[in-house]
């Protein structure tokens, strides 16, 4: 279905988060793994038993990725850590993070299954932020620097193309990726979000290769294609500060959108009480599934 008739997302879970973000679906756990930045938790929902878990970080927790073979990572303010999913036990990894007022943001696996991962200062000042890549064997490479606001990222479904968003540019970019070496070139925009339609957030890729962008201020997801730049469907959600979306459920069919608090007035807050819970929709295409980060020893299957 492609149309621009928008459809509205539903609450499926009223979570108040301050800062929800960072949807990834475990295809395997068939859960919904996402972060509060602010609240200083990973959350993990499951559709089937409607029960959200929460695991406090004690630092701010800019996204999670699952590991192959089970555990997840998490990018926090002290350094990118190894969770236990069962206990919430953390083991620390590594940290590149040399200013106490920079965090980690928004991050994903590449098809390779490296973690790429960018940061945000705390007061978003201009061209602070950089965009990381975490090797297999564990070693961070700084990959873009000059960023403000890293946000979301994902790949083509050849794996030949890195999209990524650096919010207050209003625009995705494209870059040439190298799956096999895991470098960027050919750095060119291709979507422009028009003004006054919110900022571009999260953002995931569905079976079809289009590409779905959280709004944020803007209370909708929105589907757009890469060739041509085009909007192609909107989805509204009560709650303006939409921050990130992901394909879940059974068959990829059902996209679950985090929603903030933070930013909010209180009247604002009072206009959309569901602001800062989970959100869903069929909007009428699959995702595909997650990557996630591989261990190096591990084999890639
Ligand atoms: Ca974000």
């Amino acid at each position: 279905m492609s149309t621009n008739q928008p459809s509205e997302a539903t609450l499926v879970l009223d979570a108040k988060a301050t800062l929800g973000e960072g949807a990834i679906w475990h295809p395997e756990e068939k859960k919904l793994y996402w972060v509060d930045i602010e609240g200083k938790a990973l959350h993990i929902f499951d559709p089937a038993t409607n029960q959200d878990k929460q695991f406090p970080t004690s630092a701010r927790i800019g996204t999670v990725v699952p590991v192959a073979g089970g555990c997840a990572l998490v990018a926090l303010q002290n350094g990118i850590h190894k969770m236990d999913t069962e206990t919430g036990e953390l083991t620390f990894i590594t940290n590149p993070l040399q200013e106490p007022d920079i965090r980690f943001n928004d991050g994903k696996c590449d098809p390779a299954g490296r973690f790429w991962v960018g940061t945000i200062a705390l007061d978003a000042r201009e061209g602070a932020a950089v965009l990381y890549r975490m090797r297999r064997d564990q070693s961070m490479q700084q990959m873009l620097d000059g960023v403000t606001n890293s946000n979301g990222i994902c790949w083509s479904l050849d794996a030949k193309t890195m999209y990524y968003i650096d919010t207050p540019t209003l625009a995705v970019d494209a870059f040439d990726f190298d799956n096999i070496s895991g470098k960027l070139s050919n750095r060119r925009t291709i979507i422009h979000i028009p003004k006054g339609e919110g900022q571009p957030d999260g953002m995931t890729i569905d079976a079809e290769g289009k590409l779905w962008v959280a709004l944020h201020g803007g209370g909708a997801v929105t589907r757009w294609d890469p060739e041509t730049g085009k909007l192609l469907q909107k989805v509204t959600v009560p709650a303006p500060n939409t921050t990130s979306c992901a394909f879940g459920g059974e068959n990829l069919e059902v996209l679950y959108i985090t929603t903030a608090r933070e930013g909010l007035n209180e009247q604002e807050l009072n206009q959309y009480p569901q602001s800062g819970g989970l959100f869903a929709v069929k909007p009428g295409v699959q995702g595909i599934p997650a990557d996630f980060f591989i261990e190096k020893g591990l084999a890639v299957v």
